[in-house]
C-alpha cells in the first residue's frame, strides 16, 4: 500500500524539512498503564520534536488520562474499542496506521516487548518502511545503534525511510517519568477492520515476586538445580530474602525446573538489574546475551571454570546445594 503525506509533510519539496515528530505506542492491561512501556517516551525524548502517545482499548481514558501525566508528551491519542484490548497485531497495526498518516509522524516507537516485537514489523510492512528492532541507543535521528548475533557485535544502522518504525531494548531506555505532564487527549481514528483472528484465552503465570524484565534484583537458577522441586526448594526462599525476581537458563526451563516466562537470555526476557545472581548456570553467550548489562553479577558455581565467572563482578565456587540456603539464610537474619 502507498503512504500518502499530507502537508507540511511533503518530502517531495527539498526545501521543506518534515518536522521530527514521535509516536509512542503505549501498553496497558486490564485498565492500567504500563510503566515499562513508557520507556518509549524516553527514547522519543532523546530525539527531540514534538512526542505523541497512543492508547487503545475498552475503557480507555483512565489509562489515556494517566498517560497525559507523564513528562514530555504533549498528546494522548486514544481509541476505546474492546477489539484493541488484548493488542491482537492483525487489527493493531490497521488501526496504528490510520493514526500514523493522520498525525504525520517521522518515528513510531515501541518497545521490544512481545506486543511491540508482533505489531512493529506489520506496520513498518505497511508503511513501506524498513523495520529497526531493538535498539539500545540513539545517534540521530536517521541513525540508531542495535545488538546484533545476541550482543557480540554492535550494528549502527541509518534510515532513510520517510518513517522509522523502532523498537527498543527497554534496558537501554529508562521509564519516562509518570509524573509532571500535563498532555491533551485526542480521539484517535479507528478503521474497525474486521479480522479472521480471535482471542481465545491466556493463561498467565502469577508471581506476587518482582516483574523479571523490570526488577532491581534477580537471582536466576540453571541446570545445576538439578530438578524442579529442588529448583522451588533453593531458588523461591533466596528471591525473597533479597526482594528479587526469579529468572532462569534455558536449560532449567528446558528441563521443567522453571516456567518460560522466566527464561533470560538471547531466546528469553533481556534484564539489566542492579544485582543479578547466578546459581548453577555456566554462562554461555545465549545467556550472557540477556544478562550482562547488569549493574552486578555473581555467580555461585562448583566449576571454577565455568564461563559466568569471567563475566561476575562477584563470584563463590562451592556446591549451590550447601551455599545458598547458607546464602539465604544469613540474608535473612541480616
Ligand atoms: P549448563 O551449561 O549445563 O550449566 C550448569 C552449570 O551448573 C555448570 O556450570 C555446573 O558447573 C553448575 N553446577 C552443577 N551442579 C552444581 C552444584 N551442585 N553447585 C553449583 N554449581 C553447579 N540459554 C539461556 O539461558 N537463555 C537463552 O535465551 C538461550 N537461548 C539460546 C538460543 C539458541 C539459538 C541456542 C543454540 C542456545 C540458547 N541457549 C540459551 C542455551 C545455552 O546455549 C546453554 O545451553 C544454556 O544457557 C545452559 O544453561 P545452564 O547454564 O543452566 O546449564
Amino acid at each position: 500500500s502507498t503512504f500518502a503525506f499530507s502537508s507540511p509533510f511533503n518530502n517531495n519539496s527539498s526545501t521543506l524539512r518534515r518536522l521530527l515528530s514521535s509516536l509512542a505506542i503505549l501498553e496497558q492491561r486490564d485498565g492500567k498503564l504500563n510503566h515499562g512501556s513508557l520507556s518509549a517516551i524516553t527514547a522519543a525524548k532523546k530525539l527531540g520534536g514534538s512526542i505523541h502517545g497512543f492508547v487503545a482499548g475498552s475503557n480507555i481514558k483512565p489509562v489515556a488520562e494517566e498517560a497525559a501525566k507523564v513528562e514530555g508528551v504533549e498528546k494522548i491519542i486514544a481509541v476505546d474499542n474492546a477489539a484493541y484490548d488484548k493488542g491482537l497485531p492483525e487489527n493493531f497495526a490497521p488501526l496504528l496506521v490510520e493514526n500514523i498518516k493522520k498525525g504525520g509522524y517521522t518515528h513510531i516507537i515501541a518497545g521490544h516487548t512481545a506486543f511491540g516485537k508482533s505489531l512493529l514489523p506489520r506496520v513498518a510492512a505497511l508503511l513501506d518502511s524498513q523495520q529497526i528492532s531493538d535498539i539500545t541507543a540513539i545517534e540521530n535521528e536517521n541513525t540508531f545503534v542495535r545488538p546484533i548475533y545476541a550482543g557480540n557485535a554492535i550494528a549502527t544502522v541509518e534510515s532513510s525511510d520517510l518513517v522509522k518504525v523502532i523498537t527498543i531494548r527497554g534496558t537501554a531506555f529508562p521509564a519516562a517519568e509518570a509524573q509532571g505532564g500535563s498532555a491533551t487527549i485526542e480521539d484517535g481514528v479507528d478503521p474497525n477492520v474486521e479480522i479472521s483472528v480471535e482471542w481465545v484465552s491466556e493463561d498467565l503465570a502469577k508471581s506476587d515476586r518482582p516483574d523479571l524484565a523490570t526488577a532491581g534484583k534477580v537471582v536466576s537458577g540453571g541446570r545445576g538445580l538439578k530438578s524442579k522441586e529442588d529448583f522451588d526448594r533453593i531458588m523461591l526462599p533466596l528471591a525473597d530474602a533479597l526482594g528479587a525476581a526469579v529468572g532462569a537458563s534455558r536449560a532449567a526451563v528446558d528441563s521443567g525446573y522453571a516456567d518460560n516466562s522466566l527464561q533470560v537470555g538471547q531466546t528469553g526476557k533481556v534484564v539489566a538489574p542492579q544485582l543479578y545472581l547466578a546459581v548453577g548456570i555456566s554462562g554461555a553467550i545465549q545467556h550472557l546475551a540477556g544478562m550482562k548489562d547488569s549493574k552486578v553479577i555473581a555467580a555461585i558455581n562448583k566449576d571454577a571454570e565455568a564461563p559466568i565467572f569471567q563475566v561476575a563482578d562477584v563470584g563463590l565456587v562451592g556446591d549451590l546445594f550447601e551455599k545458598v540456603p547458607e546464602l539465604t539464610e544469613k540474608l535473612k537474619s541480616s
